[in-house]
């Protein structure tokens, strides 16, 4: 099957070589049934009629006047020829029972075959094979042509074939008896069916793969299974038998078109398994053209003579193969990993070719190696194609794995980096805060704290006294004819009078942890907690006291300030807190204009 296969390939090469060697005189075919099967080819004469128009009369007068020439030491394999061939085979049966031998053409797709047998009385008989004739014509339904011989024991017989054909002219015949084909070709085809089981299981595997991971090259690779799966189905006669048995037409086209089918297959699988675009652009467009061109030859296919469509493509796969190779070093160099394995399957695809080209050509023996080297090879080739598919995919979904981890992390540093310039952001907000809210508290001419802010405080001093049932104080400190002060010697000695007043209030009442504040313009308020009245008094007569001391310094001249100061001392039985303090305030102030009646530079106590 597998000669065969590969047979077109190399034979027309091969006939070019000049491997022609005349064969001594031929002996009779002697037919004995212990035997099974019987080469024909030592004993084949032929004769090549280049115009394809000598009648059959004309043939057996060649083969009667000796024209017939052995066959050369290649066999009966010509290449592609025109015209036709005519082999001669003369049999003798030496067997006492056996009757039936069939004639097995081991090639399955040349075109026409004619067989006349003459028996010894004279009476010929004719009967017709080949790939042009529907495949129930066949004496046994079989992938080669094959005739049924009826050949009376101890009766001698000749044979004429003429095979006309736009394939290789191949045409290596056996004899097998009945019993000897049923076995020999059982174990063919069982070898032909693991093969096929094979490719078949794969197709399926990595179909199913496919439509779970929907990546482009499993399509690629199931398409090149399906399309060499078909080449081989065609070469080996297979096709013909189960895929289009009516339909002869269909032989000759379904052999380039299957092989272009396969290139297309295998060039586009190389170019998204090797990620060409990206890895190598250049190559990419060579290989894109390489399709374009086994697309372009297998619609031209349908129109072209065979004779010249299938040498073509047949010589194309070579090139192809080549370049496929080229590509997966290429990519090899350039860091792919999954291409040594890519290229180890090609490696298989390659050897086992090989090898069948050596048998072909007679350097290497026949084994069961070497005689199934490309069913071998490509099965490995497939098996291998599958296993780096699924390493590609896994080496493709790590590496997809390790950029998004690449990425959380960059993230999550960049989270980290970003939370800590927040806190950093926050903690100075905070601390501008916390400095505006103290501003916010203060009086900026003197420092001291602000009206509002005594308000606010004032009323926690008035709750707490109220709760510890303990007196509490109020001081308000106003200074006496502070305009006249302004208008004499302006406002910027005004101002450092009131801030050196505040020093001299402050310094008197924050001993007694008094709450201070500047309650107007030269006017200063203070809460005394747990104060009463006597206290408070003395330490108002201190304030007037000091400030009477002496002359206050300022940028200009000395200033003699005094003050007049009102003095309260809360209730703190009253249980209304907000009315209490507005009250409060409105006492001390009542007390403060009863020292200002009083003559000022002097202590009013409320009530008092
Ligand atoms: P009295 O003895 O009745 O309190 O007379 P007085 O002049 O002190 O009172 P008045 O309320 O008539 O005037 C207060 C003056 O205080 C008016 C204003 O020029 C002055 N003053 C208020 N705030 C400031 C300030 O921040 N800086 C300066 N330099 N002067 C101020
Ligand atoms: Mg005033
Ligand atoms: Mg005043």
């Amino acid at each position: 099957m597998a000669q065969r296969k590969h047979g077109r390939l190399w034979c027309w090469l091969g006939a070019l070589l000049g491997l022609v060697l005349a064969a001594p005189a031929l002996a009779q075919a002697l037919l004995d049934r212990n035997q099974g099967q019987l080469a024909l080819a030592p004993h084949t004469r032929y004769l090549h009629d280049d115009t394809g128009t000598m009648d059959v009369a004309d043939a057996w007068r060649e083969v009667d006047q000796g024209h017939f020439e052995a066959l050369p030491a290649t066999g009966a394999a010509f290449g592609f020829q025109h015209g036709a061939f005519w082999f001669h085979i003369p049999l003798g049966n030496q067997d006492t029972r056996q009757r039936q031998w069939l004639l097995v053409q081991e090639y399955p797709l040349s075109d026409r075959l004619d067989l006349w047998v003459r028996h010894a009385d004279g009476r010929i008989e004719h009967d017709a094979g080949g790939d042009h004739l529907p495949f129930d014509a066949r004496a046994v339904r079989y992938r080669y042509p094959n005739f049924m011989l009826e050949l009376p024991p101890g009766e001698r017989a000749d044979l004429l074939l003429r095979v006309q054909s736009q394939s290789s002219m191949q045409v290596p015949l056996t004899l097998y008896t009945p019993a000897a084909f049923i076995e020999l070709s059982r174990d063919a085809q069982f070898a032909i069916g693991i093969y096929y089981g094979i490719l078949v299981a794969l197709f399926f595997y990595n179909l199913v793969l496919w439509l779970a991971l929907r990546d482009a090259s499993y399509f690629w690779y199931l398409f090149h299974i399906g399309a060499f799966g078909l080449v081989l189905l065609t070469l080996n006669g297979l096709g013909f038998e189960y895929l289009w048995p009516g339909s002869p037409w269909l032989a000759d086209l379904a052999v380039p078109l299957s092989i272009c089918l396969a290139q297309v297959g295998m060039q586009q699988f190389a170019r998204v398994f090797l990620r060409l675009r990206t890895a190598w652009p250049v190559g990419d467009r060579v290989t894109l053209a390489c399709i374009a061109y086994f697309m372009a030859l297998g619609v031209a296919s349908v129109w072209l003579p065979y004779r010249i469509a299938t040498p073509l493509a047949s010589a194309s796969v070579f090139l192809s193969i080549g370049w496929i190779l080229t590509v997966t070093l290429v990519a090899m160099r350039r860091g792919d990993r999954s291409a040594r394995l890519f290229l180890l399957a090609w490696a298989t695809f390659l050897l086992g070719t090989a090898m069948f080209t050596l048998l072909a050509f007679g350097l290497l023996p026949k084994s069961f190696l070497s005689g199934y080297g490309v069913q071998i090879g490509s099965a490995l080739e497939m098996l291998l194609l599958s296993v780096a598919l699924s390493y590609r995919y896994a080496s493709l979904r790590n590496e997809n794995e390790r950029i998004v981890r690449r990425a959380k992390l960059q993230l999550e540093s960049q989270v980290l980096e970003r939370t800590g310039e927040l806190r950093n952001a926050l903690v100075q907000l905070e601390t501008a805060h916390a400095r505006l809210r103290e501003a916010s508290r203060h009086d900026p001419l003197t420092g001291l704290y602000n009206r509002g802010w005594f308000r606010e405080r004032f009323e926690s001093l008035l709750e707490a006294a109220r709760l510890q049932e303990q007196p509490l104080s109020l001081l308000m400190v106003d200074l006496d004819h502070f305009k006249a002060i302004n208008d004499r010697h302006g406002h910027l000695v005004g101002d450092d009078c009131l801030r050196r007043c505040a020093r001299i209030v402050e310094a008197v009442l924050r001993p007694h942890h008094a709450l201070v504040a500047r309650y107007g313009g030269e006017e200063f308020i203070a809460a005394l907690p747990g104060m009463d009245v006597h206290r408070a008094r003395e330490l108002a007569e201190e304030i007037c006291k000091r400030l009477r001391a002496g002359p206050i310094r300022t940028r200009g001249p000395e200033v003699s300030v005094t003050a007049s100061i009102g003095v309260h001392v809360v209730d703190t039985a009253d249980p209304s807190p907000g009315i209490a303090s507005d009250l409060a305030l409105q006492v001390v102030d009542t007390a403060l204009y009863a020292a200002k009646s009083g003559g000022r530079d002097q202590v009013h106590v409320a009530g008092g």
